[in-house]
């Protein structure tokens, strides 16, 4: 299926590894223009040139951090008006909320919250303008199915899901839609630091944590970049101008419910 978006222009946030990474790969192989944002030099710029070796696409780099003012500056100035926007930056820490002042608050809202909702104030009026956009939020799977610990997690993306909700139905009129990712278990840096983490406690093998949380999964796996980049190249794409306001769970059928 040719998605119809060659020659677009994209923002793709946290982008050096990961889902973000996997994101920009997906639109580039569509032929999509984008620029890639990440805080390290060394794998941002490593990533940029195997996403160009692979694909042929035009990727632009910017070394930042997107939940500042001055790093979404930078970014846009990089990337101009971009026709597709995907937010992403790193989650809060696990811990106790009774643990947590203001401050680990507004920087959970900050990342999580603000930063997705400034860049769509900077990029949706150029979209609606052109009658063309697709905005779409990595958030995660505990928006859904909260996870106790992460409470600053499924404070702060709640907040963005239920902003987005009522934004989405006033956009799409333009052609401008905007949806959210929820990613459960994926095989990224982040999954396996986290398996590392809980194995050095736990005083299991970081290859037998893994090989459990498999396990408990329906679908007996995690799941790949990949599965996530191109369910987002997707939601990007002209045909899914018909999809917006939705919440998107990609957990292997981890959560239960009937809907
Ligand atoms: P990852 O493999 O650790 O990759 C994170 C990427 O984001 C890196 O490129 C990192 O580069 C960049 N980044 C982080 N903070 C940034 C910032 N402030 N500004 C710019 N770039 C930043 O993580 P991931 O697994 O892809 O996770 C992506 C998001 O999905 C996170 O919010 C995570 O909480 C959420 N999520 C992931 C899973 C999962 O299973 N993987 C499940 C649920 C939710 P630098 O560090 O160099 O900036």
């Amino acid at each position: 299926m040719d998605l119809a978006i060659a020659g677009r222009s994209a923002l793709v946030c946290a982008s050096s590894k990961g889902l973000g990474r996997a994101c920009a790969l997906s639109l580039a192989r569509e032929g999509v223009a984008v620029t890639m944002v990440a805080r390290g030099e060394e794998a941002l710029h490593a990533a940029a040139d195997e996403i160009r070796r692979e694909t042929g696409a035009r990727i632009l780099t910017v070394t930042a951090d997107i939940t500042t003012a001055e790093g979404r500056a930078a970014a846009l100035a990089v990337c101009g008006a971009p026709d597709i926007l995907v937010t992403n930056a790193g989650g809060p820490k696990p811990g106790d909320f009774r643990q947590w002042e203001r401050e680990h608050w507004i920087a959970a809202l900050d990342a999580n919250m603000l930063t997705p909702i400034e860049l769509i104030k900077a990029t949706l009026d150029g979209m609606i303008a052109r009658r063309f956009g697709r905005i779409v939020n990595i958030t995660s799977g505990a928006v859904k199915a909260p996870i106790d610990i992460l409470g600053l997690s499924n404070g702060a993306r709640s907040g963005l899901t239920g902003f987005v909700a009522g934004l989405a139905r006033k956009t799409v009129a333009h052609n401008v839609t905007i949806n959210n990712l929820l990613p459960g278990p994926f095989e990224t840096d982040r999954l396996r630091e986290t398996a590392r983490q809980w194995a050095s406690q736990s005083g299991k093998s970081q290859e037998d944590v893994l090989q459990e949380r498999r396990a408990a999964n329906p679908s007996g796996r995690f799941g790949t970049p990949a599965e996530f980049g191109d369910a987002c190249a997707y939601l990007c794409s002209a045909q899914a101008g018909f999809i917006t306001g939705q919440n998107l769970l990609m957990d292997g059928g981890n959560y239960p419910g009937t809907f």
